[in-house]
């Protein structure tokens, strides 16, 4: 692929409705804000990408970053590895995590979306692996809801996608409630549900170890970032405190971060997500270095992109299920049978637009 050249990105904003609205110790999100990436090429090809950086108000800044970014790969060959570490150099200054960083994740997972699909492989396929199936949870529900209306939660979510492993998340007030609703989903799920569960960094760390130390027995199969992301020092002290393993990771703004975590002893599981881990590139280092170290890798968000390199992740563990993006998504064949989450054998990555949900949902920035 000498000849694979970039010749125009495309940037468009969209903030799409979420059908079950995220209530969560960061705040309540009616609906969620993307970046939707277009490399042109002097092929027929095209590379897309979608990030979804989390602050409506912010996506003008990193849209501005993309295309500031875009200038130094206009017209060059696209080989997307030197790309990336050609990008982190003209970003250096702006520091190796936040903005800089998204703004590179959106424009390496789109130019190896189009390398693949020049080359006319899935992406997976290209990166060396056959198409597998994916241990899968299904992560679109059970937020803080009201007590009354988590069995209908539970019977959805098993449903849609004959799911046995879901994620929900803790860390009410009352821990009586947090212990209700577990058990609630144990009742419906029987014997053989997974039951993952998420704090989302509610807590310090004294209340932390208070409210493990008592759902420790309950039978979760993980606890998610108990405290403040950047307390690494903490999250150890946990870690050796509490038998149900610790999993973090979605934090991690790049693989320099998760290299601070593993020196840190700072949990049992990790998983980074797609933007903040640097796209494609910065992923496959990550999974390289969570292999020298024998950790369970999963993944967060971004389930269609993440799926093609959990086939490359020797230590691939779970794929987080979520729709969010679907709307703004053609259908190319992505399934969910029996909690397998399967890729359709097509050349890129298979994200395509649905393109009259994007000028439906389209914002300006
Ligand atoms: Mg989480």
């Amino acid at each position: 692929m000498t000849n694979l050249i970039v010749k125009n990105i495309n940037i468009r904003a969209v903030n799409v409705p979420l059908d079950k609205p995220i209530i969560a110790h960061l705040g309540t999100f009616e609906s969620w804000p993307y970046l939707c990436i277009d490399v042109h090429t002097n092929s027929n090809s095209i590379g897309r990408s979608y990030i979804g950086p989390y602050l409506l108000s912010q996506l003008g800044s990193i849209s501005k970053c993309i295309e500031a970014l875009s200038k130094f790969f206009l017209d060059k060959n696209i080989k997307p590895f030197d790309f990336f570490k050609e990008g982190f150099k003209k970003t250096a200054l702006l520091g190796y995590q936040g903005v800089g960083l998204y703004a590179l994740a959106a424009l390496d997972i789109a130019f190896w979306d189009v390398y693949a699909k020049e080359a006319n492989l899935p992406l997976a396929v290209l990166l060396g692996s056959d198409l597998k199936a994916l241990d899968t949870y299904n992560s679109r529900g059970l937020w803080l809801i009201p007590l009354d209306k988590v069995e209908k939660e539970v019977n959805d979510l098993l449903d849609n996608g004959s799911f046995n492993a879901l994620k929900v998340r803790i860390g009410r007030d009352i821990l009586k409630e947090d212990i209700n609703v577990i058990e609630k989903i144990k009742k419906i799920g029987g014997d053989n549900i997974t039951i993952m569960s998420d704090f989302n960094c509610c807590y310090e760390y004294d209340t932390a170890l208070k409210r493990m130390l008592a759902l420790d027995d309950i039978g979760l199969y993980w606890f998610e970032e108990p405290i403040n992301y950047r307390n690494f020092e903490d999250c150890a002290k946990l870690s050796a405190r509490i038998k149900t393993p610790i999993n973090i990771g979605e934090n991690f703004h790049g693989p320099y971060d998760l290299i601070r975590s593993i020196n840190a002893n700072a949990s049992t599981y990790i998983m980074p997500d797609l933007m903040r881990i640097g796209g494609v590139s910065g992923w496959l280092k990550a999974a390289n270095i969570a292999e020298a170290y024998n950790l369970k890798f999963s993944t967060h968000l971004y389930p269609e992109v993440s799926a093609h390199l959990m086939h490359l992740t020797p230590t691939a563990h779970w794929l987080e299920w979520v729709d969010w993006a679907n709307p703004i998504l053609k259908d190319t064949g992505f399934k969910i049978n029996n909690g397998k989450y399967h890729i359709p054998n097509i050349p890129g990555t298979g994200i395509e637009w649905n393109e009259s949900n994007i000028e439906k949902y389209k914002v300006n920035v």
